[in-house]
């Protein structure tokens, strides 16, 4: 596996944006430490933005292991959203687990505090985190069950499987953390399990209203759209009806002259779909794409056949008509 190939998708992603602010905040957590946290929290307690600070005062090693764990629980959900909506939601999660994390500390301090001492740490946007996680988990599966891909052909089917499989793990393991490990719905009303309760709750809600208000770009009203996602996986399925099958290349959108259903690079080990078909739906056009899709493959499999493989040339040009009445033949419309 190339990983430069998956780099752009990455970037894509805006997973820069939870990790360099959970960097930031675990680093802050850390700094805290050699002026004595509990020194900090007095502090911070005579200060009126002191609840609104105290995330960035250290408590428990744990809380830092939470929030590393959460980006890495946040890349399956992240990655089983549609391409274009991805950034967006890597800057809801980010924005929204740190401010229901100081929200649930500030209700706390607020209504709830019969200590008058504020409480420290990070642990409040953790346990928000994972709510946001775990609802959208939900979400996830609804999307599996709405837009169901496994009809595409074994790969697709294959990713259907592993993303159910996924979404189903994170939310029990998840009931598993707040029930059982790290109980938070204990009926007292110290700092702790008060505040991991409000920020879990909170949390959940937010996403819900989220998920509704872009319902239909995240593919939830069951519509399955062309993006870059199934192009890669149904090149897969496609692959597979090939006798020797081509090696792993990228499928992109790009604009290519009037008429040209794909192109095949293989300096780029590329192959490139236009950009007419981004975010079509898929059902109507299944023939199309697929015939764009296999037109590519079919000079990539001549010439990795060493076969002459472009058009232009004659000898090129009848070498992959020949070809390419082959594949017709059991193509299965
Ligand atoms: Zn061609």
């Amino acid at each position: 596996m190339d990983i430069h190939r998956y780099l752009p998708d990455l970037r894509a992603s805006g997973i820069r944006w939870p990790i360099s602010a959970y960097t930031i905040l675990i680093v802050l957590n850390i700094l805290s430490i050699p002026f004595g946290p509990d020194a900090v929290l007095a502090d911070l307690n005579k200060n009126p933005l002191g609840p609104i600070l105290a995330v960035v005062v250290f408590d428990t090693p744990w809380t830092l292991t939470g929030l590393v764990g959460l980006i890495i629980l946040f890349f399956p959900v992240l990655f089983g959203t549609p391409v274009t909506e991805r950034r967006r939601l890597s800057i809801f999660f980010t924005f929204a687990s740190i401010s229901i994390g100081i929200a649930a500390g500030v209700i706390w301090d607020r209504f709830y505090d019969t200590t008058g001492f504020i409480g420290a740490g990070a642990s409040g946007v953790a346990i928000a985190g994972q709510g946001v996680v775990f609802a959208l988990a939900f979400f996830g599966l609804l999307r599996l069950w709405r837009e169901d891909t496994r009809k595409l052909g074994r790969m697709s089917s294959y990713w259907w499987h592993s993303f159910a499989l996924i979404y189903v793990t994170l939310i029990l393991t998840t009931v598993w953390f707040v029930v059982f490990l790290q109980s938070i719905f204990v009926p007292t009303l110290l700092y702790n399990w008060r505040v991991h309760e409000i920020a879990f709750a909170l949390a959940i809600g937010v996403t819900v209203v989220y998920e509704g208000a872009t319902w239909s770009a995240q593919g939830l009203d069951g519509k399955l759209r062309i993006d870059e996602t199934l192009l890669n996986f149904h090149f897969d399925d496609l692959n597979d009806r090939f006798v020797r099958p081509l090696p792993k290349l990228h499928v992109l959108f790009a604009q290519l002259p009037a008429g040209t259903s794909s192109e095949f690079h293989p300096e780029l080990g590329e192959i490139w779909i236009p950009e007419s078909f981004r975010g079509r739906e898929y059902l109507p056009r299944a023939t199309q794409l697929d015939e764009s899709l296999l037109h590519a493959m079919l000079h990539a499999d001549l010439c990795y056949s060493g076969k002459p493989w472009k058009h232009g040339d004659p000898t090129g040009k009848s070498g992959f008509d020949a070809a390419a009445d082959g594949v017709g033949a059991d193509r299965e419309h």
